[in-house]
């Protein structure tokens, strides 16, 4: 689903991402670790082409497109239907006026997923009850429920869109220990059932040890350590 050879981020002068080999296949999670400013959200951000403004060379496909060369049409669709983003604050980019439900069948039908209304209604159904939602929520407008919630909407989103990656930089970090754990709960239940594709940046390295296969470590913008999570995680 994810494979990137020689990807190389620089803004001016400076490289601030580096990263020789990044393999992601289906119902696989992968996660970057390492300190604020080592290049886990270049290198995420890479991966959909929206390093605004920097020089990237290398090579990157994400479910078949090739990110640094398809035209912007392919990338947008990419972005838009096939690979789920999900950041630390969901809320902020959700229409504050506009009712989860409504947010999600506009989206839908945006992208030709399911025609009529009743139809439209049962894709989203199905998509909250995947992530652990109460339906009931989608009457909801985004203000009123929580971040938790928030979180896992975005994630219903990508579903009903058929996403079959998501990329998530730092998904928990603005939440709270319990609800922490739901998110990670249906990131877990998605990849085994679903056989998504799970990419995580994080610096949470607990969070990361209960649901990566395989790690990678950057410092600096290089990768210093990759490979099984259990043994970089094990590493002093
Ligand atoms: P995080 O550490 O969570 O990745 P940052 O604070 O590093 O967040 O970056 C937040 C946003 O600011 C990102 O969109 C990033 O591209 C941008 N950014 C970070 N550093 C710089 C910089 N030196 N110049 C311009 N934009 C930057
Ligand atoms: P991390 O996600 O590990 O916190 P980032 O990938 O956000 O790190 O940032 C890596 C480095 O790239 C940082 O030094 C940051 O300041 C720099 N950077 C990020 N975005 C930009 C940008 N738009 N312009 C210039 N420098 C940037």
């Amino acid at each position: 689903m994810i494979e990137v050879r020689d990807l190389q981020v620089s803004y001016g002068e400076r490289t601030v991402a580096r990263v020789p080999e990044l393999d992601v296949r289906a119902g696989e999670c992968v996660a970057i670790v390492g300190e604020s400013g080592s290049g886990k959200s270049t290198t995420l951000l890479s991966l959909l082409g929206l390093t605004e403004g920097a020089r990237v060379s290398g090579s990157v496909r994400v479910c078949g497109v090739d990110v640094l060369r398809a035209p912007e049409r392919r990338l947008r669709e990419l972005r838009g239907a096939r690979v789920a983003l999900v950041m630390q604050s969901p809320q902020a980019a959700l229409n504050p006026t506009t009712r989860l439900g409504v947010l999600m069948r506009r989206a839908l039908r945006l992208h030709g997923v399911a025609a009529g209304e009743r139809a439209l209604a049962a894709v989203c159904a199905r998509a909250a009850e995947a992530v652990m939602l109460d339906p009931a929520i989608l009457r909801r407008y985004p203000h009123e429920i929580s971040g938790g919630q928030a979180q896992r909407f975005a994630i219903a989103l990508a579903i009903a869109l058929g996403a079959q990656v998501i990329l998530a930089d730092e998904p928990t970090s603005a939440l709270d220990v319990t609800v922490q754990a739901e998110v990670v709960g249906v990131l877990r239940r998605l990849r085994e059932e679903r056989g998504l594709a799970l990419l995580l940046v994080s610096h949470d390295l607990a969070l990361v040890s209960t649901i990566a296969d395989r790690v990678l470590v950057m410092r600096e913008g290089e990768v210093v350590e990759a490979g099984p999570a259990a043994e970089v995680l094990a590493r002093p």
